[in-house]
């Protein structure tokens, strides 16, 4: 075939993308998905906050496919999922947030995995929304077993005082940004640990939870 042909067809059928979630090459719309995919996922309705929040928004309900998603973006370094995922955090008007703030992990944990996902996702949403980062409001002081190997009481018990909150978060509405709510613990610690040092009010947006 010769170029000019070849470079005729190429714009007359742009070359297939890969699905975020099956990862077949196919043509997917601006969202990554196929539309197999698209009709697998489920929107989250009203999810409950888990304790200590004062509000949690979600997009995704959590299903078993989107299992291997989390597991490429975040054990795999596939920061390209970043766009995808941070496509269903939304963040609504009434919570008038002033900062945002992936929920940390410890340090040894983040030099392992080199990134913090949530930070990435965290990008994304400031940029669309227009809301600062402040990494610096919690520190992970304390590096505690992975929570998915324990359950719901351990889960509390697991990860009291791992956080420390910095003064600037008196007075402040946070968000905290995170990829998955399950129990929920994490987050209600960070909450805990915010308020106590005078944080005003603190939110959740993620991308996915499980059913609450
Ligand atoms: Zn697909």
């Amino acid at each position: 075939m010769d170029r000019t042909k070849e470079l005729l067809l190429s714009l007359a059928a742009p070359p297939p993308h890969r699905c975020y979630l099956c990862e077949s090459e196919c043509y997917t719309a601006e969202d990554g998905l196929c539309d197999e995919c698209r009709r697998i996922l489920k929107l989250a309705i009203s999810p409950t906050p888990p304790e200590g929040l004062d509000g949690l928004s979600a997009g995704l309900q959590y299903c078993d496919e989107l299992g291997p998603v989390f597991y490429r973006f975040k054990a795999k370094e596939r920061r390209d999922y970043a766009p995808f995922l941070a496509q269903f955090i939304s963040i609504p008007e009434e919570w008038h947030a002033e900062l945002l703030l992936p929920v940390p992990l410890h340090w040894w944990r983040q030099y392992c995995r080199t990134y913090n996902q949530s930070f990435l996702l965290a990008e994304y949403v400031s940029s669309r929304y227009g809301i600062p980062i402040c990494q610096e409001l919690l520190t992970r002081i304390r590096s505690t077993p992975q929570q998915k190997k324990l359950l719901g009481k351990q889960r509390l018990r697991n990860l009291k005082g791992a956080f420390r909150a910095a003064p600037e978060c008196k007075g402040r509405s946070i968000v905290l940004i995170d990829d998955v709510v399950t129990t929920g613990a994490t987050l209600s610690e960070c909450a805990r640990t915010l308020k106590k040092a005078g944080a005003y009010r603190v939110y959740a947006a993620c991308v996915a939870c499980t059913q609450r």
